[in-house]
Formats: structure tokens, C-alpha cells, sequence
């Protein structure tokens, strides 16, 4: 098992947004990276600093346009001087029909809603964040490290809400959708696995019409809950991609054992689908206390969780995404990798 972070992915902090109508303080904050890395710490397990692999593969999902905007749109938007806000964010939404002219039509273009705001340091957080999730993917190219191996990726923001160029519920780059493109230099098919308490409706939409990356999904029903308007059962897919997007959205309130119910159906489809490497999204927001969650996956739970992922005996990256119950990071993550760990 190898373990993947860096120390640049705590400077994104963000200040505050509007959502559901009032003022939110946001949870995806820099101490749940800090919570995070202790639970190697604690096991006496070595944590890999990501080296850089650069932009290109970044730039093979995601639109130039988009991408210059998450580096550049900061220094944009103080050099206007007028009374701006210390983050990038507006509260005009218009993703089509807009030329982009000017930093408030780009901030109107290019972020989906509001949760998604940027400070001074964001990009250096958004772009190592991506660079630690394509160190795994580089390390299976590379042939780097024993078959079948587990790979670790501590990532913060996390990715599977970003869509091709938009940013959205605390989402800039989609890590999973970078590395799955990465990985197909080499691997035919990927599978992308996510048990995050939120729809991964970015890693949907960027494959929603191809069969060599399979996605698969189990979360809360996204009626009335985050990402609101995809995560539906009925969107399968399509052209030749008709298939290979499943989605389980789990009724809200559903206990630990409808969760594994789910998760069993999903990776189902991932042993059908007999991927080269398996991609796993993984939420701490679906854990009992986590003020995001619809469902009550216990700490033990996780380690379940991490058991059946290693049965798969393929090759699997695992990306550490949601999980807001701060005080439980730790823990949580400590239970997951024990699964890996133990026979
Ligand atoms: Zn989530």
C-alpha cells in the first residue's frame, strides 16, 4: 500500500457562501487534511509527497479556458480594485450564451453555484490536489509498484463534482476523471467507483457517452440533496456509453446494511465490467455523525468497506474526497486503511 498528499493542498481556505438560502460556513476546510494525515501517522505508515507531473493530463478533461480562469481569475478579480470580496464569486449563474468578458461573466461561466469560491492560494491547492491523484496513476504506468498494489490518495479539494469547466460543490478539477484519462495511455478500461454521500455528477457528465471508463455510483438520493439535478437511476448513459453509467441513489436515512447492499450492486458491475484498474471515490460523509450524511455507515463500517475493495484483487486508487465530521477523520481513515491491511 502506498500513500500519496502534499502540504500545498491545505492553503485553499475558503471564506464563506450562500446556499440553500443563508450563509454557510464551509466544511471543507484545510484541518480535514491535517485529520486526515494523522491516521498514517498513528499506523506508522509512510506518507509519499507528490511530485509534479504537470498540466497536461489536467488539460485532457478539462477546458483551457476553465483552467486559466482557476489559475488566473484571482489576480483578475483584485485588479479590478473596485469593492470586490477577498474570493472569486458571484452570484450570477449563466454557463451558456456568455463571451466571458470581463472576470464576473467568467466567474458566471465557469462556476456552476456557490460552494465553489476562489482565494489567493486556491489554484496551488486545486492544482496539487490533482498532482497527488496522478502520482498514483503514474506509479501503475511506470510500473512502479507490485501488481494488484493499493494506492492511497489524501486529496484536498476533491474532484467529482467538477465538470469539464465548471466548479461546483467544493469541486475544481475532477481528480478521478484526470487519472482515469491518465491511466488509459496504457489500461483499456477503467472503472470509477464512488460510495461519496454526494452524486459524482462531474465523472458522469465527462463520460457519459464512453464504454472504456465505467462509472458507478451509490448515494444520497438527490432529491432536494446535493448535486440536486443528476445521480437519478434512470441516467444510463449514452451512445455507446449506454451501460456503463449505474447509479444507486439510496432513499435518505438508509442504515449500514441497505449502504453495503448498495455498494455490493456496484461492485457487481465493476467485476462484470473486469476493469485493468479500479478508481475508488471515497466519502467519510456518509459516516453516521457527519453533518452531510443521509445514510449511517459506522467507523467499523469503513473497514468493511476497504475488505470488499480489496477483494476485487485488481489494481485500485483509491481517492480520498468527502468527509466533514472533522473530529472523526482520523478514525474513519485509520478503519478504511486496516481493511486494506489485514488479512
Ligand atoms: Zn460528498
Amino acid at each position: 500500500m502506498k500513500i500519496y498528499s502534499h502540504e500545498n493542498q491545505k492553503l485553499h481556505k475558503p471564506k464563506g457562501y450562500y446556499s440553500r438560502g443563508k450563509m454557510r460556513q464551509p466544511q471543507e476546510m484545510p484541518e480535514r487534511l491535517v485529520e486526515l494525515l494523522k491516521a498514517p501517522e498513528v499506523m506508522g505508515l509512510k506518507v509519499t509527497d507528490a511530485k509534479e507531473i504537470g498540466i497536461d493530463p489536467i488539460l485532457a478533461i478539462h477546458d483551457f479556458g476553465y483552467v486559466d480562469f482557476l489559475k488566473h481569475g484571482y489576480d483578475e478579480w483584485t485588479a479590478l480594485g473596485e469593492e470586490m470580496g477577498e474570493e472569486v464569486q458571484t452570484s450570477i449563474y449563466a454557463s451558456t450564451n456568455n463571451a466571458g468578458l470581463g472576470i464576473l461573466a467568467k466567474a458566471a461561466q465557469y462556476q456552476a453555484d456557490g460552494s465553489a469560491p476562489i482565494g489567493k492560494y486556491s489554484w496551488t491547492s486545486i492544482y496539487w490536489s490533482a498532482q497527488t491523484a496522478l502520482n498514483a496513476a503514474d506509479a501503475l504506468l511506470k510500473e512502479e509498484i507490485p501488481q494488484n498494489d493499493i494506492q492511497i490518495c489524501l486529496t484536498r479539494p476533491a474532484g467529482h463534482h467538477a465538470r469539464k469547466s465548471s466548479a461546483g460543490g467544493f469541486c475544481y478539477l475532477n481528480n478521478a476523471a484526470i487519472i482515469a484519462q491518465h491511466l488509459r495511455q496504457k489500461f483499456q478500461k477503467i472503472a470509477i467507483i464512488d460510495t461519496d454521500m454526494h452524486h459524482g455528477q462531474g465523472i458522469q457528465e465527462i463520460f457519459y457517452d464512453r464504454k472504456d471508463v465505467l462509472y458507478t455510483s451509490v448515494h444520497g438520493s438527490p432529491i432536494n440533496f446535493y448535486p440536486v439535478v443528476a445521480g437519478h437511476e434512470h441516467e444510463k448513459g449514452q451512445g455507446e456509453g449506454y451501460g456503463y453509467n449505474i447509479n444507486y441513489p439510496m432513499p435518505h436515512g438508509t442504515d449500514e446494511k441497505g449502504f453495503f447492499s448498495y455498494v455490493d450492486k456496484a461492485l457487481e458491475n465493476v467485476t462484470l465490467f473486469n476493469p485493468d484498474v479500479v478508481v475508488h471515490v471515497l466519502g467519510f460523509d456518509v459516516y453516521k455523525d457527519d453533518p452531510q450524511a443521509k445514510c449511517y455507515v459506522s467507523t467499523q463500517g469503513f473497514m468493511a468497506l476497504a475488505k470488499k475493495m480489496k477483494a476485487l484483487n485488481k489494481p485500485i486508487i483509491v481517492l480520498v474526497e468527502g468527509g466533514y465530521c472533522i473530529e472523526k477523520l482520523s478514525e474513519n481513515l485509520q478503519a478504511f486503511l486496516s481493511g486494506f491491511i489485514s488479512e
